[in-house]
């Protein structure tokens, strides 16, 4: 067991081992040439293996800043794909958002309209390229999958060429957006090899739990393992995910955070009511689940059916997942996201399977094939830990050698690789970019800030 280090990083998730990987790039291990990850669980095991694993670089959000992070987090996983010959599987598939709603379409075209604006690439409508043509040409060349792919999205409202791209998608979409800098990779790939990565730069990973801080002076002095006595370091990174605000207290500091409670069910698709090669589907619109005139009666009787006649909000949404071979798909519907108390194990709604699958065959009439015969899927989950704007919290905390990088909410796999870089460069007092200032904690304390943030619209933030 050390004694001492020159950082010391709690939690091995996504966070915690992107922070690790880019401080042993940026050379920040000192005098005790040691950076030690501590996790009380095995890495990547928390919340960064419950994750979709879905990417993109469209966030129309009331500034560039996401659109900047999370377009330099997708530069640094393609270089890594490059380097490592795609060892965590990045595709660049897209996100299609469908409705059938002709005003939202109008929405999602101001939206792809304020994205282009802030540097996600052009919004077209007409000459609709599709990813498979595309993919097939890479291939041939003997490249990756996502090489060749233009960013931005496509708007397509024709219904000739949505019916020709998109058959399996319900008659009654009116458009859909296809936003094309996106995709999924496999976030367990991602994270072993960028944890195998950092631990040949040096780093250490210690199974033990952050039970206390020590700050002396104003500073961090080191820390106290559970069964593993103190360890000395100047440097303390709270990468703890959804205990990032308890691991905050240590240092007698308050995160404004909280976190929402998000499952997803991994289902055996073996009709293929999911095309192998679709995209991310994502159905906009609100709606209520069709129910036959009995089940409606039956629902009616109880305070827990009668939710399931009331109306449900927009963004269910499903991809592919595995190999084109694997009848595997992933399904989604954060319908119930109210803040909750982070408690384990997570219990989730015992109606979900059910209602994602109604509500899924709204955009995917073939789902409704499983209604009261679904092979039995498997649900998972964790908690989107996250501020109130939806932006992650990446920086020096006000206690001198401490920083924090969470609050990393539902993209936490895709922005990592940047916010891990940032991190680092504000541990070791290189060149910030000039987004830092967005994520950084201090930001609160700015009252032009505040001031923004009680109109703060972060639609499009599935
Ligand atoms: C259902 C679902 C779908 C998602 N889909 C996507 C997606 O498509 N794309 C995307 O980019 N993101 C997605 N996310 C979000 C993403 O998974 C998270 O943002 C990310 O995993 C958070 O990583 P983390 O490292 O901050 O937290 P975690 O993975 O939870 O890691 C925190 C670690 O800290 C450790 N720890 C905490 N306290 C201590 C202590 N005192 N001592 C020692 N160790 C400690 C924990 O054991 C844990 O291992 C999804 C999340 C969920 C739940």
């Amino acid at each position: 067991m050390p004694r001492a280090a020159d950082i010391v990083i709690c939690g091995a998730g996504i966070a915690g081992i992107t922070a690790a990987h880019q401080l042993a790039i940026q050379g920040a291990a000192g005098r005790n040439g040691r950076i030690l990850l501590v996790d009380e669980r095995p890495p990547l095991t928390l919340t960064s293996d419950k994750s979709t694993e879905c990417y993109r670089t469209f966030w129309p959000g009331p500034d560039d800043a996401m659109v900047r992070l999370i377009g330099r987090s997708v530069d640094l996983l393609e270089e890594l794909a490059r380097e490592t010959g795609n060892a965590f599987r990045m595709n660049r598939r897209g996100y299609v958002y469908a409705t059938a709603d002709p005003e939202r379409a109008s929405a999602l075209a101001e939206a792809a309209a304020r994205a282009a604006a802030q540097g996600a690439g052009p919004l077209r409508e007409g000459d609709y390229v599709p990813v498979a043509a595309l993919e097939a040409a890479a291939a041939a060349a003997g490249d990756l999958a996502f090489a060749g792919q233009p960013d931005g999205a496509d708007l397509i409202r024709d219904p000739a060429v949505l019916r020709a791209h998109f058959p399996y998608l319900s008659p009654r979409t009116t458009a859909v957006l296809h936003v094309r800098r996106a995709g999924w990779f496999s976030g367990q790939e991602l994270g072993s090899t960028l944890l195998e990565q950092a631990r040949a730069r040096g780093v250490d990973l210690l199974r033990d739990r952050v039970e206390s801080v020590h700050v002396g002076s104003g500073c961090v002095r080191g820390v106290e393992l559970a069964a593993g006595g103190r360890v000395d370091a100047p440097v303390f990174v709270n990468a703890a995910g959804p205990f990032a605000a308890p691991v905050a207290r240590l240092l007698d500091l308050a995160l404004p955070v909280f976190s929402e409670r998000h499952a997803k069910i991994a289902f055996a698709d073996h009709r293929v009511a999911i095309p192998r090669a679709a995209p991310l589907l994502i159905w906009t619109d609100p709606q209520t689940l069709a129910w036959t005139d009995e089940e409606r009666a039956a629902l009616a009787e109880s305070a827990d059916g009668a939710r399931l006649l009331a109306p449900f909000p927009g963004g269910v949404h499903a991809r592919p997942e595995g190999p084109a071979e694997s009848p595997m798909a992933l399904m989604l519907w954060a319908y119930d996201a109210a803040p909750v108390a982070e408690t384990w194990p997570l219990e989730f709604d015992p109606a979900f399977p059910d209602v994602v699958l109604r509500g899924l065959a709204t955009m995917l009439p073939a789902l409704q094939a499983y209604w009261g015969r679904a092979p039995r899927p498997s649900v998972d989950g964790g908690y989107y830990t996250k501020t109130r704007e939806n932006r992650p919290l990446v920086g020096p905390l006000p206690v001198a050698g401490a920083y924090v990088i969470g609050a990393l909410s539902g993209f936490g796999l895709m922005a990592a690789a940047a916010c891990g870089e940032l991190l680092a460069a504000h541990v070791t007092g290189g060149a910030l970019p000039s987004y830092a200032p967005a994520f950084a904690p201090a930001r609160y304390a700015d009252p032009d800030y505040q001031a923004r943030l009680a109109t703060w619209d972060s639609t499009g933030q599935l």
